[in-house]
């Protein structure tokens, strides 16, 4: 952000922000936006430590539900037996229990890693078992071999067994990037200005002979396979597919299906190969991280409204999801009003623990306790 932009944000923000949450939804109802202060929901994304004690677990939930937050999402690596004895504190103390996991990628599943073939392969030929694209935890399963679809379904399964537990939340329910974050990439020192073959996946023979079979030709042999739409189309579907089934079995457990995703649907299809508006679910978390992409924080109200909008038809509640630590306070303020002013139901903050406690006071103002 420019000096210039800055100076604008600032005095837009002393002009229009300032008062309490009544006199906020006044102000958004004078101008033709839809408010409900009483049904915006915050929730934030956390990770659970094993070795953690009780108390600092209690210490950490009553911090988020004394500034506001109703809803804690719980990364425990896919362990039931730690989210069981951490929904109680959690519920203890007022939150909403979700249960986080990372779902195509798995990085060190004792279960997976006995199953070489589980995992994805990239378009130059590389396995995720032992060549990752990135950085050293992408470690993928392939979405379409029975087997390890039918691994992170389990996995899905045990943890819509947790009493207690809302919903399961589907994170990494995807391909790896094809293309990175642009904000993210010179931190990895690359430049990808087109389909590159070490992050274009999956090409493992049960994909190649699935599409195979169906459309009579072989990505492993496309000049360019980015031009090939059904190629594209068979991969989004794979993705589908395995939300699909994970809402058929946290549904059968009376639990919701939620999910972290990319900012909007095209641009999660253009970088992921994940197409969320189509998908079976409850609710969406898309990460609204404007600074990954380079971009300033009015972004976050164009994605929010974006996603809503592709969700009209749809029964699926969209919570917007911003990334705090690169985040002013004021930024964090403004953020909150876009989400609300774009049409999501709530915003989720990564993380809980980076919450500062100036934005924290942030949250406690916009006054729902
Ligand atoms: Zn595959």
């Amino acid at each position: 952000m420019n000096y210039l932009n800055f100076l604008l944000i600032l005095s837009t923000s002393l002009l229009f922000s300032c008062g309490n949450p009544a006199e906020q939804a006044n102000a958004a109802a004078l101008s033709g936006k839809e408010v409900e202060p009483d049904n915006f929901k915050y929730w934030v994304w956390t990770t659970a430590d094993p070795n953690r004690p009780d108390a600092s677990y209690t210490e950490e939930f009553k911090k988020y539900s004394e500034n506001g937050i109703e809803a804690v999402l719980i990364n425990t690596n896919t362990d039931p037996r730690l989210l069981s004895r951490l929904a109680p504190l959690a519920k203890k103390e007022g939150l909403e229990v979700h249960a986080w996991i990372m779902a195509m990628n798995r990085p060190g599943d004792t279960v997976a890693l006995k199953h070489p073939d589980w995992y994805a392969v990239s378009r130059d030929g590389n396995s995720t078992f032992d060549t990752r694209p990135y950085v050293e935890y992408y470690q993928w399963l392939c979405p379409t071999r029975e087997d390890s679809r039918n691994h992170v379904l389990s996995l899905v399964e045990g943890l819509a067994k947790v009493d207690g537990v809302a919903s399961v939340h589907l994170d990494y329910i995807r391909f790896p990037d094809i293309f990175l974050p642009i904000g993210l990439l010179p931190k990895y020192d690359l430049t990808q200005e087109e389909e590159l073959a070490e992050f274009d996946f999956c090409y493992c023979e049960v994909c190649i002979a699935e599409f195979e079979e169906m459309h009579h030709k072989n990505p492993g042999e496309f000049e360019n396979p980015a031009l090939d739409m059904e190629w594209k189309q068979f991969r989004l579907n794979k993705i589908k597919a395995v939300v699909d089934d994970a809402y058929e079995i946290v549904h059968n457990n009376d639990k919701i299906l939620t999910a972290a995703v990319f900012p909007y649907p095209e641009m999660a299809d253009h970088m992921v190969r994940q197409r969320w508006d189509k998908w079976k679910i409850d609710a969406v978390l898309p990460m609204i991280y404007n600074n990954f992409y380079n971009e300033e924080t009015d972004w976050i109200g164009f994605a929010t409204k974006q996603g809503v909008a592709d969700l009209a038809a749809k029964d699926v509640d969209l919570h917007t999801g911003i990334y705090v630590p690169t985040m002013s306070a004021e930024e964090v303020k403004q953020a909150i009003e876009l989400a609300r002013e774009n049409g999501a139901k709530g915003i989720s903050f990564f993380d809980g623990n980076a919450l500062t406690p100036q934005q924290l006071e942030v949250i406690k103002s916009f006054g729902k306790k």
